[in-house]
């Protein structure tokens, strides 16, 4: 005699019922158990069972349901009984196991009916399993066939269907089956369902954008991409005591919704975020720099909440590798109490390289904890993403700055050989360097917590407006379709097509990034468009001087009302000054009226004093002043250029043109049109001027590239045109 069942009745023996051999059908998703089960039942039964597994049917690969129908078959004949080890969701899958021999046998069902994130977690971490399900494409498949789901009904066929919802209802029913003898038979009916009518799982593929599912269910093909996955997937500690509560993966403000959320099913995914733009950042403070946690977590929290009230759609998760990470509970707690909306933040466990391969969390933009000189190295984060990254990240960073003062952040995009962005989806990485109070490391602020929460302030403050930048981008992006494998669109495409007329890190960076969206696919208009309305991360570096002058100090010449000036960092002549706008809201000359006619008074008479000092030193120099009709750097500022052109930066016809058409507005043009019409004149043939014929400013004559124009200028004589010598256009000795 077998074991008492869960609903208090034995197996029973030689009663009218038919014995022998009985099929049971295991229903559920990928990770549910369902091999396990029938192991344990296998290898303690006194039945003789066979189990047919879709996964392996095939000469130990993956084969079909016609063939587990005929191995099932052959096996009754034996007089073995069967488990069909494959998902069987739906009642189709089901029908033909139904009629097997000629359903002459008895044939039961045990639905594992998991939550999806349970069979996700679980499915995400094996390794070998059977039918290669497993990674960050197992999330995928089992949100898709949990779509399917139909829960079995005796209707069907069924003499008795035994439901599982958690651990200890599967070891109930492993013991029901194990202790089942080959003459006994169990009780006909339903087991253990709470809701008899529990409706499919909806709405899951709704969260999915695209997901590409192998017909032969059970053997899911290899080149499934998108798994927007919301819930924190906790990579490390994915098997969790029986009946704990799937939703303690979540964490973060997430546990408000968990709290309203009785349906385990219900919060496995949230609905809109398949293609939100997701930026995931580890602790800025790293352990390295000894900063203190509960400070840390103070100002995490703080920088989150300020940003995710501004944003509307776009999420933060904040990634450490353990879960036994201290910054990690400590932020997790504080934001619940601080009601963080759950949607926009959360915290995750999980490795930041392989947040979507290993935790199926897409996130395209990544931060890195990086050291100040932007090198790869060092242990860590740092050293991890520049691993993932590839050789290309140092050279792309390289291209964007040399090194980073702590309470600053930097944007790079990522080439698209990078690993991290076939693999991940992540199209930039964001470095950021926070305040450092370990003496072993540089610029120790030896404790000074005032300043050094000033910094690290100042560097998610960086981080978050780095980010904002790059999402804003890509909501305006148009004209453009640039998709990696994870589905994402290529924001670096974007950036590209925006920069195309800046300095010699924007000419390097579009040859190497060649494979991406070029500029001739995007219309002048939309160009326009792009230009006028957005500014992606790399063009901040002036509005970031204008905001905060007080941390760039050592870039910058002059400081005073309301201006600052700094020498250009690509030089496209032996003297390139900047005189910048401190005024917020003057991102470019098409933002000027009257009311700030003062202002472009008092940058023109910085300009000059600068202009005369240098030809004090150097009276052979000549300067004009004056602004680009549509800048690629945002933040009013004002060329202070010699008229040389005697540089190595300046090395292209935009370069060129860019100073030496109607594209460049003279600044006393400028506040004339101002003050008499209040507007600036702002060309709207602005890609005409820029691509014209590369012409000497001073003789006119035509030359065919910028190394023959270079050298014709080196030489040439020839006075300035008469349109340049008036109204104080040209600075030079002569009328100082
Ligand atoms: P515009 O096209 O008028 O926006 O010119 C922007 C100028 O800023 C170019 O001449 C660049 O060489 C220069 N530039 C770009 N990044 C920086 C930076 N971080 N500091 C100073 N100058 C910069």
């Amino acid at each position: 005699m077998g074991a008492d069942n869960e609903d208090g009745t034995t197996p029973q023996v030689g009663d009218e019922k038919e014995k022998g051999p009985i099929i049971v059908l295991l229903v559920g998703a990928p990770g549910s158990g369902k091999s396990t089960f029938c192991e344990h039942v296998m290898k303690s039964s006194s039945r003789s069972w066979a189990r047919i597994c879709q996964d392996t049917i095939n000469n130990g690969k993956a084969g079909t349901k016609p063939q587990c129908l005929k191995s099932a078959a052959t096996a009754l004949k034996e007089g073995k009984s069967v488990f069909i080890d494959r998902c069987n969701l739906d009642k189709e899958q089901r029908a033909e196991f139904l009629k097997l021999d000629g359903s002459t046998k008895e044939v039961h069902a045990v639905v594992l009916d998991f939550p999806a994130q349970v069979c996700i977690s679980r499915s995400v971490k094996r390794t070998g399993h059977e039918g290669n399900l497993q990674g960050g494409k197992a999330a995928a498949v089992v949100n898709r066939m949990l779509q399917k789901k139909e829960l079995p009904q005796l209707t069907e066929g069924f003499k008795r269907i035994t439901f599982c919802q958690n651990d200890s209802e599967v070891q109930a029913a492993i013991k029901v089956y194990s202790a089942l003898g080959p003459a006994e038979t169990l009780p006909n009916g339903c087991f253990g369902q709470k809701t008899p009518k529990a409706k499919v799982q909806l709405g899951i593929m709704k969260f999915l954008k695209k997901v590409e599912v192998p017909a032969n269910e059970d053997s899911p093909s290899s080149h499934i991409v998108q798994i927007p996955v919301h819930e924190t997937v906790d990579v490390e500690k994915n098997q969790r005591p029986a009946g704990q509560e799937s939703s303690s993966l979540l964490s973060g403000g997430a546990n408000k919704n968990i709290q309203e959320c009785q349906d385990p099913h219900k919060h496995v995914v949230d609905a809109s975020v398949s293609s939100v733009p997701t930026l995931a950042f580890p602790s800025i403070s790293t352990s390295d720099f000894q900063f203190e946690n509960e400070k840390a977590s103070d100002i995490i929290v703080e920088k989150v909440e300020e940003f995710v009230n501004k944003i509307r759609n776009a999420r933060l998760v904040l990634v450490d590798l353990s879960h036994r990470s201290k910054i990690l509970s400590l932020v997790k707690g504080k934001a619940a109490q601080r009601n963080i909306d759950s949607n926009k933040f959360f915290t995750f466990v999980g490795d930041i390289t392989k947040l979507y391969s290993q935790g199926g969390l897409r996130c395209n933009i990544i931060a890195n904890a990086a050291n100040w000189r932007l090198k790869p190295g060092g242990g860590g984060v740092n050293a991890a993403i520049f691993n993932a990254a590839g050789p290309a990240l140092e050279v792309s960073t390289r291209d964007c700055a040399k090194s980073l003062l702590p309470g600053h952040a930097v944007a790079v995009p990522l080439t698209s050989d990078s690993p991290l962005y076939t693999r991940e989806g992540v199209t930039h990485v964001i470095h950021v360097l926070g305040p450092n109070m370990n003496p072993q490391r540089p610029n120790c602020l030896n404790d000074n917590y005032a300043k050094g929460c000033e910094v690290l302030r100042g560097a998610y403050t960086s981080l978050f407006e780095s980010f904002a930048s790059l999402v804003k981008t890509q909501v305006t992006e148009v004209g453009t379709s640039g998709q990696n494998p994870a589905g994402l669109k290529s924001l670096s495409s974007i950036t590209e097509q925006k920069n195309k007329r800046d300095d010699e890190c924007d000419s390097e960076r579009r040859k190497k990034y060649k494979g991406m969206q070029g500029d001739e696919k995007m219309s002048e208009e939309n160009r326009r468009n792009v230009v006028s309305k957005t500014w992606g991360s790399w063009a901040q570096a002036l509005y970031d001087i204008a905001m905060h002058p007080g941390r760039h100090e050592g870039q910058l010449l002059e400081v005073c009302d309301d201006v600052v000036v700094l020498n250009d960092q690509y030089p496209k002549a032996k003297k390139h000054l900047l005189v910048l706008s401190c005024q917020r809201g003057l991102d470019q000359l098409a933002d000027v009226n009257q009311e700030h006619i003062e202002q472009l008074r008092t940058m023109h008479s910085v300009g000059l004093k600068w202009a005369e000092s240098f030809l004090q030193e150097d009276s052979s120099l000549v300067f004009r002043l004056g602004y680009h009709s549509e800048p690629s750097m945002r933040q009013l500022h004002l060329h202070v250029i010699s008229q040389d052109f005697d540089s190595g930066h300046l090395k292209n016809k935009k370069h060129w043109n860019s100073f030496n058409t109607a594209f460049f507005r003279d600044s006393v043009d400028v506040m004339e049109e101002i003050s008499s019409q209040g507007k600036a004149t702002v060309s709207n043939d602005n890609e005409k001027h820029l691509s014209m014929e590369l012409r000497c400013h001073r003789c006119r004559s035509a030359h065919p590239n910028i190394p023959r124009l270079k050298s014709h200028v080196k030489q040439c004589q020839a006075p300035f045109p008469s349109q340049l010598l008036e109204n104080g256009r040209l600075v030079f000795q002569s009328i100082l």
